[in-house]
C-alpha cells in the first residue's frame, strides 16, 4: 500500500491549493478526485473568465453559524496574496465592478496556473479515483477503485451540493459525519428565487426586464442589477439576498434606489396632469416595468386625475416592494451551498478537525460562505492554503 503523508480528495479551487501549499512544505502528497478533469469549477466560474478573488474581502462578507471563523484564514493568505500568484504567473486581470477581479483571458489560466505549482510541488494529481471507504487508525486509509493509499493527514475538499450535473457530491459532509462532525444542514445559496401564482403573474411577461435595485432581507442589503425571469428574480443583488432568505421570509426591493419615490410622483402630477401614469412612470423605470405596474397599481386615468393617495401608495411600494419568494431554483442553479461542516469542529487556523488528529475540511464543504464576486474562490484559496500549511 503506498504512504503519502497527505492526501487531499477533491481537486477543485480549494483542494488543489491545499495540495500545492503541502507539496511546498515537502509533503508527499495525493491528490485525489473522481472527475476526468481538475478544477473543473473554476473552468465554468465568472461566464469563463474566472472572478479569483475581490478586492474588498472582509470577513464580514462571509455567512457562517460563526461569523468570526473566517478571519484566521483570511487574514493568513490574503488577496493580495493570490494577485501576487496570479502577477507572478503573468495572467492579466482587471476590476470588472466592485472589487471583483477577472481574468482578460479565460479561467484556465487559473487552472493552469494551479496544476504548474501543483506538479512544481511534487503533487501526486490522480483524477477518476473514486474513493470506496476511508479508515482511521495510526493512520487514515483511503481505498479507492484503484487501490489503497495511506496517509497521516486527510484533507475534505469535495466541495457543496450545487450543481449536482458537474459531478457535485454532499461527500464530505458524509464522511465528516462519519468522523462524529456535526453538519450545519445545508441549503443552495447565491441561487434565484421563485414566486407564487400570483406574483409570476406580474413577473412572468417581465422575464428579460432588470434594472438596479437595492433588495433587503433582515439586515442585508444589496444595491446591485435585478432580472425578472420566468420563474421569479434573479440578478446579483438578489442571488446576494437569497443567501440571508430563509423559508416563509419576505424580502424588500428598492426599486428607485437613492430617489424619492412619492416626491417624484406627486410633482410630476403638479407638471405633467395630462400625462398617463405609465408614460411618467417610464422615465423612472424600465418601459415594460413601468406599464406593468401602472396597471397594477393605479387606476386608468391622467395623472392629474389619480389622488395623491394612489400615488403615495406607489411610491411607498416602489422603494419598499416587501414579497414573499415560494423558494429557489435550488442546487441545480446555486452558485454555491450554504452550511456545511460546522465550524465548531475546526480550528480556524489550521482548518483540522479539534477531536479528529489528522482530518481537515477547507473549501465550500465548511460552513462558511462567501458573498458573490470572487468572495468564495478567495474562501478556497485561504481554508487550502491554512490547510497545507498544517497538514
Ligand atoms: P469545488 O471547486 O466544487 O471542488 C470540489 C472537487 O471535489 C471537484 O473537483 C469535484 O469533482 C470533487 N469531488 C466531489 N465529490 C467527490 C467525490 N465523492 N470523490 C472525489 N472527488 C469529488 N466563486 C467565485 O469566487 N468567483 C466566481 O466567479 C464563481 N463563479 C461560479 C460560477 C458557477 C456556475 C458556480 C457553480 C460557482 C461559482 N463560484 C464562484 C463558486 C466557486 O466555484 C466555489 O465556491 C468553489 O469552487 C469552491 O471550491 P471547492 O474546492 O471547495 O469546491
Amino acid at each position: 500500500m503506498t504512504e503519502f503523508d497527505v492526501v487531499v480528495i477533491g481537486a477543485g479551487a480549494a483542494g488543489l491549493f491545499a495540495a500545492m501549499r503541502a507539496g511546498q512544505r515537502g509533503r508527499r502528497v495525493l491528490l485525489l478526485d473522481h472527475a476526468d478533469e481538475a478544477g473543473k469549477k473554476i473552468l465554468i466560474s465568472g461566464g469563463g473568465r474566472c472572478n479569483f478573488t475581490n478586492l474588498g474581502v472582509v470577513p464580514e462578507r462571509f455567512l457562517s453559524a460563526n461569523p468570526h471563523f473566517a478571519r484566521s484564514a483570511l487574514a493568513r493568505y490574503t488577496q493580495r496574496d493570490f494577485i501576487a500568484l496570479v502577477t507572478k504567473h503573468r495572467i492579466a486581470f482587471h476590476e470588472k465592478t466592485l472589487g471583483q477581479l477577472f481574468c482578460d483571458g479565460s479561467a484556465r489560466q487559473v487552472v493552469d496556473m494551479l496544476l504548474a505549482e501543483c506538479e512544481a510541488a511534487g503533487v501526486d494529481l490522480r483524477l477518476r479515483h473514486r474513493v470506496t471507504d476511508i479508515t482511521r487508525g495510526d493512520r487514515f486509509t483511503i481505498a479507492t477503485d484503484h487501490g489503497a493509499v495511506t496517509a497521516a493527514s486527510l484533507v475534505l475538499a469535495t466541495g457543496g451540493l450545487s450543481i449536482p450535473k458537474m459531478g457535485a457530491t454532499g461527500f464530505a459532509h458524509d464522511v465528516a459525519r462519519r468522523f462524529g462532525l456535526p453538519v450545519v444542514a445545508p441549503r443552495p445559496g447565491l441561487v434565484p428565487l421563485t414566486f407564487d401564482d400570483a406574483a409570476l403573474d406580474l413577473m412572468r411577461p417581465l422575464a428579460g426586464v432588470a434594472l438596479p435595485i437595492v433588495a433587503r432581507c433582515g439586515r442585508a442589503a444589496f444595491p446591485e442589477a435585478m432580472l425578472f425571469t420566468h420563474r421569479g428574480l434573479s440578478g446579483p443583488s438578489v442571488l446576494q439576498i437569497s443567501s440571508y432568505w430563509r423559508d416563509g421570509e419576505a424580502i424588500t426591493l428598492d426599486l428607485l434606489p437613492d430617489r424619492d419615490a412619492t416626491g417624484l410622483l406627486l410633482a410630476a402630477k403638479r407638471a405633467r396632469p395630462k400625462a398617463e401614469a405609465r408614460t411618467v412612470l417610464a422615465d423612472l423605470l424600465p418601459q415594460r416595468l413601468a406599464q406593468a405596474l401602472a396597471a397594477a397599481h393605479l387606476p386608468p386615468r391622467i395623472m392629474g386625475e389619480i389622488g395623491d393617495a394612489d400615488l403615495k401608495r406607489l411610491g411607498a411600494m416602489l422603494k419598499a416592494w416587501r414579497i414573499e419568494p415560494a423558494g429557489t431554483e435550488g442546487y441545480a442553479k446555486a452558485e454555491v451551498t450554504l452550511g456545511g461542516v460546522d465550524t465548531a469542529a475546526l480550528s480556524s487556523k489550521t482548518m483540522a478537525a479539534k477531536d479528529i488528529p489528522g482530518l481537515f475540511v477547507i473549501g465550500e464543504a465548511v460552513d462558511v460562505t462567501g458573498w458573490l464576486g470572487g468572495y468564495n474562490f478567495q474562501w478556497a484559496w485561504s481554508s487550502g492554503w491554512a490547510a497545507g500549511e498544517a497538514a
